[in-house]
């Protein structure tokens, strides 16, 4: 859809920008919208009944202390939106986007018109399809209601199982260590995290575990998950052992919630196809966050399920419709927090690279820098958050690095980078 086939609307003048999805990407979005002096009414619609909330303490201080919720929980005091003239619709459901109407058609019947819309519709998490799937006992992890009812399943001493041990997996499984639990882990893949960890780390990562006593079972799946009394009681492997559970966590990835704008005749492959300022197919539509299909730093496209990409999309967004273009072509970065680990990793973690260890590879403390051709092309820190710092500042300058002063914990990296200037 170009520009030239959207009919002009007489009316659409003094409208603004309706937001669609109001947690992360969208309050980011609404903020920054006000920040860049966009003056225009601003409609933020989301069909959660919270306002914009933190999704990372979900995994990890929700489930470890669940009868209070971390500071900063909400990315606003509920004053912000009314201060700045931000109509914050919850409980709401955008139905349907009409482009050619410039129009937004919500649960509740309501129409709203628009100049710009931003799609901030995020992900949900993808089902198990499977015998039992269905049974009291089985979790899935996305909201905060989702957080509260699995905190419940987590007393000393239950049996808690995880299908798939991706960052939800691994994440859950050491807060349900945390709060006493015995854990499982069943991933089909030979090592967890893969996708985010490549195949070295994700190793490194499945040894932590079971130093804190996490059952990891790996190359193994699930056929069946039997329950007694419509609950859930254990699960079928894939090599027909049997294992007793109390609870199951499903983590098996997302998938991005794109009916909205396919309906509405925006181009989508896997996610909202959108160039480098955020836009979608439709120059008055844009798309933020885990549901956009983005341009990546190294080259291709792919969709970033991660909080900064989250916040940084959406500014751009927020800049190019308040008139201010700013290319978003990040380096993308994600921490998990796991046991007494905070792991952080940056730009390209798998592909192919010479890997430089700063520090011992068998402890919880350590830099690993992957390198080609003499640049950094991906960071992971274990408990090191100021080689983070550095490393990304090497990584966004494409510096030439030595490997061997990389490589050694008594060289300040700071000292690297202003001799590389
Ligand atoms: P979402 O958070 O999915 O929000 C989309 C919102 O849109 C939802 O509220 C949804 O209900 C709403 N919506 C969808 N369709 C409609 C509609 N038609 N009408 C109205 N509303 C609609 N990232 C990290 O980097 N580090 C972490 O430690 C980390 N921890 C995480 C822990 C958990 C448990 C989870 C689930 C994610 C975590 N993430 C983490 C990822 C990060 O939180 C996400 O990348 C981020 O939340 C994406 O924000 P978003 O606004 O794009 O999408
Ligand atoms: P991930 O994509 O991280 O991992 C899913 C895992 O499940 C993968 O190992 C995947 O393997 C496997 N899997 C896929 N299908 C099946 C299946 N049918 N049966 C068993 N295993 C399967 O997703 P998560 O569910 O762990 O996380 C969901 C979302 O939450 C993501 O967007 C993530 O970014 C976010 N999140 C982020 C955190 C962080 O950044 N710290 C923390 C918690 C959540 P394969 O790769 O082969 O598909």
């Amino acid at each position: 859809m170009t520009a030239d086939n959207i009919s002009t609307n007489a009316n659409a003048k003094n409208r603004g920008v309706v937001i669609i999805g109001a947690n992360l990407a969208g309050g980011r979005a609404a903020e920054a919208l006000r920040m860049a002096g966009y003056e225009k009414p601003i409609t933020l619609i989301g069909e959660e009944p919270s306002p914009p909330y933190e999704r990372p303490p979900l995994s990890k201080d929700v489930l470890i202390q669940p009868d209070e919720l971390p500071d900063q929980f909400y990315i606003k005091d509920d004053s912000y939106y009314p201060d700045n003239d931000i109509d914050l619709r919850l409980g709401v459901r955008a139905e349907s986007l009409n482009i050619d109407e410039q129009k937004v058609t919500l649960s509740t019947g309501a129409e709203i018109g628009f100049e710009k819309v931003i799609l901030a519709t995020g992900a949900r998490a993808r089902e198990l399809n499977i015998e039992g799937s269905d049974l009291d006992g089985v979790h899935y992890l996305r909201a905060l209601q989702d957080a509260r009812e699995l905190s419940k399943e987590l007393q000393p001493g239950a049996r808690i199982g995880l299908i798939g041990m991706g960052v939800i997996g691994a994440e859950v499984a050491a807060s349900a260590r945390k709060r006493g639990c015995e854990v499982v882990c069943i991933e089909p893949l030979a090592i967890p995290m893969a996708r985010a960890l490549g195949p070295r780390f994700g190793a490194w990562l499945a040894e932590i575990h079971r130093q804190e006593g996490v059952d990891v079972r790996l190359g193994c799946g699930v056929k069946t998950i039997l329950g007694s009394d419509g609950r859930v009681s254990g699960v079928v492997l894939s090599d027909d052992s049997t294992l007793e559970l109390d609870a199951l966590v499903v983590g098996i990835g997302v998938i991005p919630n794109v009916e909205l704008a396919e309906a509405a005749g925006l181009e989508t492959d896997n996610g909202i196809v959108v160039d480098a300022f955020a836009q979608s197919s439709c120059p008055l539509v844009y798309a933020v966050g885990d549901v956009a299909n983005s341009p990546l730093y190294f080259g291709g496209r792919g969709r970033c399920e991660t909080y900064q990409n989250a916040q940084d999309q959406a500014i751009a967004a927020a800049k190019a419709i308040a008139g201010q273009p700013d290319e978003y072509l990040k380096a993308q970065w994600f921490w998990t927090d796991q046991f007494d680990i905070n792991l952080q990793v940056l730009g390209d973690v798998i592909s192919e690279a010479e890997v430089i260890i700063r520090g011992d590879e068998n402890s919880r403390n350590f830099t690993a820098f992957f390198v080609r051709d003499n640049i950094i092309r991906g960071v992971l820190t274990v408990n090191q958050p100021r080689d983070m710092a550095a490393g990304r500042r090497m990584l966004e300058r494409s510096i030439t690095v030595d490997t061997a002063a990389l490589a050694d914990p008594d060289i300040d990296l700071r000292k690297l980078i202003k001799k590389a200037r």
